[in-house]
């Protein structure tokens, strides 16, 4: 089976983890320490194409299309159209087959672009990994990926295509998307049997799957649709989910009020029989009455809405991946903010080094290594040999890049690795020759939940571990310290205590470097480090600076005007903490730690029910476990708050997944917690938030004015016909022009309420509690007098007419007309809840004037068009009707102005 293969390198499928990595090297035309080179990248993309998979076809245009017929009001339409068919009544039964279609039509255009949009968005949060090629590490596109590439992994990377592992540092990874387990499972670079099972095949890593564990590198077996996930098609784009807590709200709303109308209708019918009216004009009544009850628009118009303010949002850099984050925005109390990166800028320069003793300065900022370490100290000397040693450890226990690209230099990696490679340079040496000179043998990757990084190095004939980590982590196991001239001396914990005291009451992030020398064997793991007896000797202290992000103070300070409180939750130290955290406005300036700061020790030693009071007090959680978030966020859920919290770690996802807005980082995030998260930053800025926040309350506006604006019509058309019913009068408005109405004025005046711009003050307001009803009191109210207005003047105005001898086509024309006008002005009270409609700027939307205008042409055509007046009954009218009309319109204007302006002084 061998011989096959390996003749046959390029068909095989599945039988890559029984060979010996080098062999899989040579069928792949690969290099394992180089990658490929650009040359063969590019024959072999021409051959196999992009990493993707071919997404399976989702529902059908047809089928959507079908779909939207299934709908309660359709059917009901449906149902009405037939029966007049068969009542003989072509015309009416033509014109609401019609309305039907085109109700049909907008619905589908309209479901299919949200869908669109929301792909579109899903699909722009790309994901990258780290390739070598051409002996180079590069961040690509996972889309870029050919079978030979070498790919490395760390935690929280998605294994982008079918990988046959050859390094494996302690990596894990949960493979659930493949074979349903959720556990983790280890990986490892030893050949297996032929026969091995997929689940069991320990040295290969499949696309879709995520590490969630250590560090690893694999060769790339298979891409795209070749990959085991792309065999089984199970990663599948699915369409994206279009419903949330409101709109499904809405919908069970229609739905009760659908049933509600139809007994209404019944009743309509049953008791026109009994006055004696004709079965006939009575069913054609009670169709009118159903049609004109149900706020058809409604559904299509929230999706619209929320589709809107979600395109709002990525245009401020803010990527929804779940729909309901959209309304959850809006009603945010807390936001739990990571520091590094997300309040500041991640842009690290080390500012000090502290060294056997000595204390050095270091100037310059940025990533060029153009400032220097204070005095210009001689590394070869002897009284230099900490300060050689601690720059050393920094630069070799380190995976980040430092180049120049132009006239910048750049890193690649984790700034705060990034930042060391700078100082490295600024004292004259370099990182690659270093490499060179003391090749890694072994290490131990970062973690966050660990703190500390190592590696294992051979210095001259002996080997040496270096650390870099936290202060917390190497202190403790330090037993010696170097002084000047590099001998280890006894330590002296309070001067180093002290000294990185100071550099973190500068708001300095600290790292400390510590060694191991002289070790035996040529491997590291925790256990040898986390020994009682683990002999380290410490050799210094870097302090970096990490500014605050310039925009991350007048967020907070948005954020607290609009009632939000925001938390820091960082796994720095709690002093360095502090001092950010008062720059950037979350505490006072001056507060001291012990107050105001929990750290994650404090925190273990809560219980959930003492972590509820002391979650809601303090705002400063530092050198807290990424574990320990979900803790936090329960324990806030628990008092009613409605979270928002950000991650980037693979250990972040749980807590991710459990606020009611998790927020992954765009740029510093791993795979796992963009996929856990509701929302992708793509700046990774903390003002982002703050504007998905303020996108998000006025998205929440937007449904309101839109349902206010929309049902006193539906109320309005129910009344006048149960009204006209009851008096026994002829029927002010048949059921087609109730349709006429409700379809034209939802898409051409209630949909431009979609595009209100945020209004001012939105900011300024308290975040609206969960669970609150969404029309109040007082909008209830302003429904019922507009629907009245409605009823009195275009039934008002209906009989007038029929009294002044006009005809009944020409009354029903008026009577549509005030129905349209009315809903005209009142869409100009409609555009803000609270302020009047001149404040707010009468051209702030341009959307109203367009789709006021569309709305004066049809209405000229329903009135004056000889087809139209044929089809839907009506008839030229005159300037002194239209004057009346518009009399009533503008009142309905003003009383609404005036009901706002009392109602706003009262509040
Ligand atoms: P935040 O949680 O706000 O993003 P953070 O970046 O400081 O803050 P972690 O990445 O969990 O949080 O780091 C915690 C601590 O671990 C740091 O304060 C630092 O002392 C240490 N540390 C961070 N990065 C490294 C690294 N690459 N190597 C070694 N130690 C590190």
């Amino acid at each position: 089976m061998n011989a096959v293969a390996h003749k046959n390198p390029v068909h095989r499928r599945n039988d890559w983890h029984h060979l010996p990595v080098d062999q899989v090297a040579d069928d792949l035309k690969t290099v394992l320490d180089d990658g490929l080179s650009d040359e063969a990248v590019s024959s072999l993309r021409a051959q196999h194409g992009e990493n993707r998979i071919t997404p399976q076809p989702g529902r059908g245009p047809l089928l959507r299309f079908a779909l939207q017929f299934s709908q309660p009001l359709v059917v009901v339409l449906v149902i009405a159209g037939v029966v007049t068919a068969f009542l003989g009544e072509w015309v009416d039964s033509g014109v609401i087959f019609g309305v039907t279609l085109i109700n049909a039509v907008i619905g589908f255009i309209q479901e299919g672009r949200a869908e669109d949009a929301l792909a579109a968005l899903a699909r722009s949060v790309t994901s990258e990994v780290t390739v070598l090629r051409g002996g180079a590490k590069r961040r690509l596109p996972s889309t870029a990926l050919v079978p030979g590439d070498v790919v490395l992994l760390a935690a929280g990377d998605k294994v982008p295509a079918d990988l046959r592992l050859f390094r494996a540092k302690e990596l894990q990874a949960i493979e659930s998307a493949l074979t349903g387990e959720s556990t983790a499972v280890s990986k490892h670079h030893k050949a297996l049997s032929p026969d091995t099972l997929l689940a069991e095949r320990g040295n290969m890593a499949y696309a879709g799957t995520v590490m969630v564990r250590g560090q690893g590198a694999g060769v790339v077996v298979a891409t795209g649709d070749a990959t085991e996930t792309g065999r089984i098609s199970r990663l599948i784009a699915e369409a994206p989910d279009l419903t949330t807590p409101l709109t499904s709200k809405m919908a069970v709303f229609s739905n009760w009020l659908l049933i509600a109308i139809g007994l209404l209708a019944v009743l309509t019918f049953a008791i026109g029989l009994w006055r004696g009216e004709s079965a006939f004009e009575m069913f054609m009544a009670a169709v009118a009455l159903a049609v004109g009850a149900i706020p058809e628009g409604l559904p299509a118009a929230m999706t619209i809405t929320l589709a809107i303010g979600v395109s709002r949002m990525a245009k401020r850099r803010a990527i929804i991946r779940k729909l309901p984050a959209v309304e959850t925005l809006g009603s945010t109390t807390v936001i739990c903010s990571d520091k590094t990166g997300t309040l500041t800028e991640n842009q690290m320069t080390v500012r000090e080094i502290f060294a056997g003793g000595v204390s050095y300065p270091v100037s310059g900022s940025g990533y060029a290594p153009t400032g220097k370490i204070a005095d210009e100290p001689d590394l070869d000397s002897p009284d230099s040999c900490a300060l050689r040693e601690c720059l050393l450890g920094g630069g070799l226990c380190n995976d980040a890049g430092l180049r120049k690209s132009g006239r910048h230099w750049e890193i690649t990696g984790d700034p705060t690795e990034g930042a060391l490679l700078v100082a490295l340079r600024k004292g004259g040496l370099d990182e690659a020759t270093l490499q060179k000179l003391f090749p890694r043998l072994d290490e131990i990757p970062f973690d966050s939940a660990r703190q500390y990084m190592a590696t294992l190095h051979e210095i001259e004939g002996v080997r040496i571990a270096y650390f870099k980590g936290a202060i917390e982590q190497l202190l403790p196991r330090s037993t010696s310290m170097l002084d000047a001239a590099g001998v280890p001396v006894p330590i002296d914990r309070e001067r180093i205590e002290k000294i990185a005291g100071e550099m973190a009451v500068e708001g300095l992030r600290v790292l400390a470097v510590g060694r191991l020398a002289s070790l035996s064997g040529g491997s590291l793991d925790h256990k040898q480090i986390e020994r009682d007896d683990c002999e380290l000797q410490f050799v210094g202290l870097f302090g970096m600076i990490d500014p605050p992000r310039p925009k991350a103070i007048s967020s907070v300070k948005a954020c607290h005007a609009a009632g939000i409180v925001v938390k820091m939750i960082t796994g720095d130290h709690a002093v360095t903490a502090l001092s950010i955290a008062s720059q950037i406005g979350i505490v006072k300036a001056g507060a001291e730690a012990e107050n105001t700061v929990l750290t994650g020790r404090d925190l273990a030693a809560l219980d959930d029910d003492a972590l509820r009071g002391v979650a809601q007090a303090v705002h400063v959680f530092a050198r807290v476990e990424p574990e320990q978030k979900l803790r936090l966020v329960r324990a806030l859920q628990a008092d009613g708050e409605v979270v928002a919290m950000t991650g980037d770690g693979v250990n972040d996802a749980p807590a991710l997944k459990q606020a009611n807005i998790g927020i992954a980082m765009g740029l510093a995030g791993t795979e796992v917690a963009k996929d856990a998260a509701d929302m992708v930053l793509t700046d990774d800025d903390f003002a982002t938030i703050e504007a998905a926040v303020e996108e998000g309350r006025g998205v929440y506006d937007n449904l309101v004015k839109f349902i206010t604006w929309t049902l006193p019509t539906n109320f309005g058309e129910g009344l006048v016909i149960m009204a006209a019913i009851v008096a026994g009068a002829t029927l002010p408005i048949t059921a087609l022009q109730i349709l006429w109405i409700n379809m034209t004025t939802a898409v051409f005046l209630g949909l431009t309420l979609a595009f209100e711009p945020i209004e001012k003050g939105v900011m300024r307001r308290v975040p609206r509690p969960p669970g609150t009803p969404i029309l109040d009191h007082a909008l209830i109210a302003r429904i019922v007098l507009v629907g009245v207005l409605l009823l009195g003047g275009s039934f008002g105005l209906f009989l007038l007419e029929l009294a002044r001898g006009h005809t009944l086509a020409e009354a029903r024309t008026v009577a549509v007309n005030v129905f349209v006008v009315v809903e005209t002005f009142y869409l100009f009270n409609c555009r803000s809840l609270s302020r009047s409609a001149l404040k707010i700027g009468l051209f702030s939307n341009p959307a109203i004037w367009y789709g006021v205008a569309t709305m004066a042409v049809l209405q000229l055509s329903l009135t004056y068009v000889p087809l139209m007046n044929q089809l839907f009954q009506t008839a030229p009218i005159d300037a002194h009707a239209w004057m009346e009309i518009f009399a009533v319109g503008l009142s309905a204007l003003l009383v609404v102005g005036v009901e706002k302006h009392l109602l706003h002084r009262r509040r």
